[in-house]
């Protein structure tokens, strides 16, 4: 199966000599023993297609597949953007190598390493003592899509940190009993995203008006439409659901 997404084509199984462009193609090592590398080719975006190849956003990819293949999809989307972003040193502007022990770029000339570059971010399921969620339409969603309270670590911050600072910037509510539950690579651009729960503690909802465009507590029988299945959001909502 052919996946792309912002001009980059992963293939997951299907012999890359199909694919009659000039281009490079670089094996990226599994992140478990006894695996099979991935192979990425990163394709113009304006680069005609052989058949039997299409375009697919990466999103709609992992909601529809499972288990090991969404994490070596995200892992060979993630590697495919920083090699992009890494084709030159970031101290003295040199241009970078491909390191031949691990997945990293080395600076001939003042040797510096750079490897993949990740950012954690939070998502969190808020509960309050009615048995409801608090969801969040934010600016970018689809018209009537709602998710959790999600934002990225600033430098310095722990997580839990980020959690109680996100959601008093975005809604103003405070919260307590902060748990950790999952984590899943998500490369939009380049996360590592947590999921977590809480409990409400006080405030009133009041949507920054920037990012977060409405915010509003949902009973589990009246959910608004949520995000895709392979999400964090989603799998903390469905375990929600599924409770009691
Ligand atoms: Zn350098």
């Amino acid at each position: 199966m052919p996946l792309e997404a912002s001009g980059v084509l992963f293939s997951l199984g299907i012999p890359l000599s199909d694919i009659n462009l000039s281009i490079q193609i670089v094996d990226v090592p599994s992140c478990l023993p006894n695996e099979p590398s991935i192979k990425i080719g990163d394709i113009p975006s304006d680069a005609v297609l052989p058949e039997r190849w299409c375009r697919t956003p990466v999103r709609h990819v992992v909601s529809s597949i499972h288990g090991r293949d969404v994490e070596r999809v995200m892992r060979a989307f993630h590697i495919v953007q920083w090699r992009r972003e890494s084709l030159y040193c970031g101290v003295c502007g040199n241009k970078n190598s491909d390191s031949q022990t691990e997945t990293a770029r080395i600076c001939p000339h003042c040797r510096r390493v750079e490897y993949p570059r990740i950012a954690p971010a939070v998502i969190v399921l808020i509960t309050n003592d009615k048995d409801e969620i608090l969801l969040a339409h934010n600016a970018k969603f689809n018209a009537g899509v709602y998710s959790l309270i999600a934002g990225f670590n600033e430098a310095g911050e722990s997580l839990e940190q980020t959690i109680e600072r996100e959601i008093w910037e975005e809604v103003g509510l405070k919260v307590n009993a902060v748990c950790y539950k999952i984590s899943q690579s998500w490369p939009f651009p380049r996360s590592l995203m947590t999921g977590w729960t809480a409990r409400y503690a006080a405030g009133v909802i009041q949507p920054d008006g920037i990012e977060i465009e409405d915010a509003r507590w949902f009973k589990r029988d009246k959910l608004p439409e949520l995000p895709g299945n392979g999400s964090v959001a989603r799998w903390l909502i469905n375990r929600w659901r599924l409770e009691h």
